[in-house]
């Protein structure tokens, strides 16, 4: 039976955290669902509005660390409107194949695409990150980015994304995370809670979604149980980086 692996702390067998709600598995993945749905077409100009902008930079940060290179395939596990696979194919991959599972994300991406005339963007599937339509070892790099925190089943998505890597490829997760510095607290706290609301409810017509986010990050694990997950997934050579005073980390693994 699956468990509540979003929730390794325990309770019973479908209390995984939304926010700071506990709801059943099923719950949990149709509320997601209704998040980004509701977001789905002011998603990138919430980004660039809440973070000031600080999105592209964490982005770049990523693609720089993945440094494609010209016969590489990407897979971008909860790419939703494709930020990481544009960057990918922008800076000289081969191809990058978006996965996630809110086909009104996969939309608003493709219109994307469409609008700004790319001749060859990456490809998109609907599906799972616990369990990728994908076969095994395709992948030279795979990524997660402000995904993970989102997926019901955190562990199995874990195990997955190892599996689509060719044996030496390489796998980042990029996510908010609790650990940020102490001294940022306050003012970070008071952002989450009040300015992000305000902001989605103002310009995505859409509060609660946002307070979503801000509650999700605070019950996402600290970098050391996020390291030890990975590793549990068979992931080696872990290497953990704070970006921003800990408001972001990326987690970087490979399949050896
Ligand atoms: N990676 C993109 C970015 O950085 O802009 C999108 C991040 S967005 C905050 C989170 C994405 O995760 C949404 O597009 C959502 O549909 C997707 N998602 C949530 N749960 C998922 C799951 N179980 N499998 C695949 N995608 C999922």
């Amino acid at each position: 039976m699956e468990s509540n692996e979003n929730n390794p702390s325990g309770g019973s067998a479908g209390d995984i955290d939304f926010g700071f709600r506990k709801v059943s598995e099923i719950d949990h993945t149709s509320m997601v669902r209704d998040v980004f749905s509701s977001v789905a077409g002011r998603y990138d100009l919430m980004n660039d509005l809440m973070s000031g902008g600080l999105h592209r930079l964490w982005k770049a940060a990523l693609l720089d660390r993945l440094n494609p290179r010209a016969d590489d395939l990407l897979l971008d596990v909860a790419g939703g409107t494709g930020d990481i696979a544009d960057g990918f194919l922008k800076r000289g991959g081969r191809a990058a194949l978006i996965c996630d599972i809110n086909t009104d994300m996969l939309s608003a991406g493709s219109d994307r695409s469409l609008d700004r005339g790319a001749v060859q963007g990456p490809s998109r599937v609907c599906g799972d990150a616990a369990a990728l339509p994908v076969p095994d070892a395709v992948a030279d790099s795979c990524t997660i980015v402000f995904g993970l925190r989102n997926v019901t089943r955190r562990q199995q998505a874990l195990t997955e994304m190892r599996r689509v890597l060719k044996p030496g490829g390489h796998f980042i997760c990029m996510e908010f995370s609790p650990a940020v510095l102490p001294q940022l607290k306050p003012l970070y706290d008071a952002y989450s809670f009040r300015v992000l609301p305000w902001l989605g409810e103002r310009i995505a017509g859409d509060g609660d979604s946002y307070g979503y986010l801000a509650e999700s990050i605070r019950r996402f694990p600290d970098p050391e149980t996020l390291s030890t997950e990975m590793a549990d997934a068979g992931f080696g050579n872990i290497n953990i980086t704070p970006l921003t005073g800990g408001i972001v980390w990326q987690h970087s693994g490979w399949r050896i």
